[in-house]
């Protein structure tokens, strides 16, 4: 039996027409997922359209405002600009993790995002910086919060002809801080049985506004509303009030899981470790003053 055919389009547009006459058609950047699958028979496209060309996708700046991260862009580019690394320490931390350093040199925040797996390790410290996904197809280009790209394990709400562009995490500045962590059964290489991500803005030493996101724990990454209510208004340097906000936080945090079982960890293991890597990564990430 032949392969599936190679496309390298090189421009978006031509991408979209691409994928849209083809609809056994599918992305691939570093392939370090979608060719483990394919290997395994879970994936079968009858053509791979390539990003190499696609210099709008490989764009990674440290704006003013904002960053952009094109999502042909590969962990160890990002992992290489000491300001983004410094800017955003949740995703440095998990970037840093992710597989092995082969690894980071070719796989891509595009292809971890919309591989779309619970555990992926981008997903959470994006979901607390609150990226926004850049979205081309037949219709044009749309922007959606990052959390409205994700439908189920291994689906996302991309249509027909629709690719990722990249990603946009907005309102850099002021006294931010952040924090990764996962909990994993090796040390190196394997993926996150639970996994967490914190993000503080602090303004004359209370937290303003405190989003905390949790992975591996539910069919999709999630915020956690509750756990950020109870962080916000904290007065940092009380570590009294701080404790105890943080551990109201993240029992928010075991109650909005409904992990499963499977062959890496039972859902009642995780449950309860949810709550600590979650406590760990909040109490990281507000003594990481980052101004
Ligand atoms: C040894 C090993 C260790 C790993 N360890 C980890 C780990 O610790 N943590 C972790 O999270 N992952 C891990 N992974 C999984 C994988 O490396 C990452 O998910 C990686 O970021 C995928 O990026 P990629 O560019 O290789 O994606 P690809 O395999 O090229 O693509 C993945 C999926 O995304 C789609 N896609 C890619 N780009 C686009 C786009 N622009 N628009 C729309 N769809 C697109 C593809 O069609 C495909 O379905 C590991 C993989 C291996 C082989």
């Amino acid at each position: 039996m032949s392969g599936p055919g190679y496309a390298r389009p090189g421009s978006v547009a031509d991408t979209v027409a691409t994928l849209q006459s083809h609809p056994g058609a599918r992305m691939i950047a570093g392939g370090t997922d979608l060719m483990v699958q394919m290997r395994l028979g879970h994936r079968s496209p009858e053509l791979l359209v390539g990003t190499g060309a696609l210099d709008e996708l490989h764009r990674l700046e440290a704006g003013a405002d904002d960053t952009h991260i094109g999502s042909a862009v590969t962990l160890r580019e990002f992992l290489q600009v000491r300001e983004l690394v410094a800017r955003h320490p949740a995703l440095a931390q998990a970037a840093h993790l992710l597989g092995g350093r082969q690894i980071q040199a070719v796989a891509t925040f595009g292809g971890n995002i919309c591989n779309a797996s619970p555990a992926a390790e981008s997903t959470t410290p994006l979901l607390v910086y609150d990226a926004q996904a850049e979205i081309a197809g037949p219709q044009g280009r749309r922007e959606i919060p990052l959390a409205e790209l994700f439908e189920g394990p291994g689906r996302t709400t991309l249509g027909p002809g629709e690719l990722l562009v990249a990603l946009r995490l907005p309102g850099v500045g002021g006294d931010q801080r952040s924090a990764y962590r996962r909990m994993e059964l090796r040390r190196s290489v394997d993926i996150a049985i639970v996994s967490a991500s914190a993000w503080f803005q602090v303004v004359d030493g209370r937290v303003a506004e405190a989003r905390v996101a949790i992975g591996a724990v539910n069919a999709v990454a999630t915020r956690v509303p509750d756990a950020e209510e109870a962080l916000t208004g904290v007065d940092v340097s009380d570590r009294s009030a701080v404790a105890t906000a943080i551990a109201e936080a993240a029992s928010s945090c075991r109650q909005a899981s409904r992990p499963i079982d499977d062959t890496r960890a039972s859902a009642r293991y995780r449950a309860a470790m949810v709550e600590v890597i979650s406590q760990r990564t909040m109490a990281e990430a507000i003594d990481q003053e980052n101004s």
